[in-house]
């Protein structure tokens, strides 16, 4: 599957990300009682760069794009974030990817802070080659604010495995020497770790089963549907599968295919690799987009775009369990009626939180020159997501509330002491 699909491009922006992730931000610190000079610290960047970034194209003619990179915090370490290539990138989503970044490696205890960075460049638009200028000439505007131990960049919506090749030759070039930490989510040519890529399904699945533990049943006794069939929802519905899960139905922007009996997986990824749509596999049946959000299973798993779970659909839900492999596909509407009907929603600052912990994994491996095996990386990898599932099970218990609202008090917390102990500089 390409790593840039049309629909990525297509995606609504999320409406006033900032805006939910500042309320998001004023309801942990509420409820962690902390006064006003601690919350402006928490919801002021820490950094921010905002640089021209021209292109000259294949004809000749010269274009200018905008592009950002924003560190949130780094109190607990570099900042870690993805580059995103989309036209509606702006400071204020780049802002909001930043602090989400800052609460999902603090729930994984990873010594990173959060940083993201975009260009506001559509990139079916442009060739490879000058995609390569772009990312060569915003790397090198950005130059003095990241590295292997500044900020540490990853690919997201619109840029691939190839483009962090890009920033990593361009960042190595100007320093003289390779320095494969700079970026994590490269081609394994170039020190990229394995099982990178299946890493956030995998973490989707493990906290499934977290969730599932609780309730005193297990991956082989559950029904699940998939929304979005792309580099999350295929490759979770394949280690679902794998364990046992009857994956029932899956979607992608061009429809939804039902099977009660469980769908072929397997034969489903083929179909997928030869049409480009799961619409058309003949051993299911054909269902609309919308009747798979509200379908009787027991795990429904959101891996499309954001926003899907809305206050006018949530009340259909039928799902125990609601795993967010997409980041912010339930709004805080949806969030209360789903929690009023008993439905387990894991939040997506933990359910998918598996590709940066690999990530960390990557760059744990460039800075040691030291290749993991599969295995190794997997067996971590489990071991992390159960860790910080138990810890925001604990949190949910204590204060009893949600797991999101746990993860978002666990993250914030962490990240405040982090702040305290280091102490206030000068
Ligand atoms: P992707 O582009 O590979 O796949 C997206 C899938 O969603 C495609 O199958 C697409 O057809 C489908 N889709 C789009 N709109 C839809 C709709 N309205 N209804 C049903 N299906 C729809 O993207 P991805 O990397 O799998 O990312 C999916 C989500 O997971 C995003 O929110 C992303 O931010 C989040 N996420 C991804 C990663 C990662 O490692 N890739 C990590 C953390 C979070």
């Amino acid at each position: 599957m390409p790593d840039v699909t049309p629909d990525d491009l297509a995606a609504p922006q999320r409406p006033g990300a900032l805006a939910t992730a500042q309320a998001q931000l004023a309801g942990a610190v509420d409820a962690l009682g902390y006064g006003e000079g601690m919350h402006a610290m928490l919801a002021t960047p820490r950094r921010e760069i905002n640089v021209a970034v021209p292109l000259r194209r294949d004809d000749g003619r010269t274009e200018l794009f905008h592009g950002f990179r924003v560190q949130h915090n780094v109190s607990r370490g570099p900042g870690k974030g993805g580059l995103r290539f989309h036209p509606a990138v702006d400071v204020d989503e780049v802002r909001a990817l930043a602090m989400w970044m800052t609460w999902k490696c603090a729930v994984v205890e990873l010594p990173y802070g959060g940083a993201k960075g975009g260009v506001a460049i559509d990139p079916r638009h442009y060739s490879r080659a000058e995609l390569e200028r772009v990312t060569r000439r915003y790397t090198s505007e950005i130059m003095p604010m990241i590295g292997p131990e500044r900020d540490i960049m990853a690919p997201d919506v619109g840029t691939d495995a190839g483009t962090m090749a890009w920033v990593m030759d361009t960042y190595s070039v100007n320093r003289g020497y390779t320095i494969p930490g700079v970026v994590t989510g490269k081609p394994l040519e170039v020190g990229g770790s394995k099982g990178r890529a299946t890493a956030t399904s995998r973490g989707v699945v493990h906290t499934t089963e977290a969730a599932l533990r609780e309730a005193r049943t297990g991956l082989d006794q559950v029904t699940v549907a998939i929304q979005g069939f792309g580099k999350v929802g295929a490759n979770a519905a394949v280690i679902f599968a794998d364990a046992g899960s009857r994956v029932v139905a899956v979607s992608d922007q061009y429809g939804a295919v039902h099977r009660d009996g469980g769908l072929d997986v397997t034969g489903l990824v083929e179909h997928v690799e030869r049409t480009g749509s799961v619409v058309g596999f003949a051993e299911a049946d054909p269902l609309d987009n919308e009747a798979l959000l509200a379908l009787e299973v027991d795990v429904l798993v959101p891996a499309a775009v954001e926003g899907v779970l809305n206050a006018d659909n949530a009340p259909d839900v039928r799902a125990r369990w609601v795993v967010e492999g997409a980041n912010g596909p339930t709004t805080p509407d949806a969030d209360t009626v789903l929690a009023d009907r008993g439905v387990v929603v894991v939040p997506d600052i933990l359910a998918n939180a598996g590709g940066v912990v690999v990530s960390y994994f990557e760059w744990v491996q460039a800075q040691q020159a030291y290749w993991w095996t599969l295995a190794e990386i997997e067996h971590r990898l489990a071991e992390r997501m159960q860790m910080a599932y138990d810890a925001v099970a604990q949190v949910a218990r204590e204060r009893d509330v949600s797991l999101r609202d746990a993860a978002l008090v666990l993250s914030v917390q962490r990240v405040a002491e982090a702040h305290r102990t280091r102490g206030l500089y000068p």
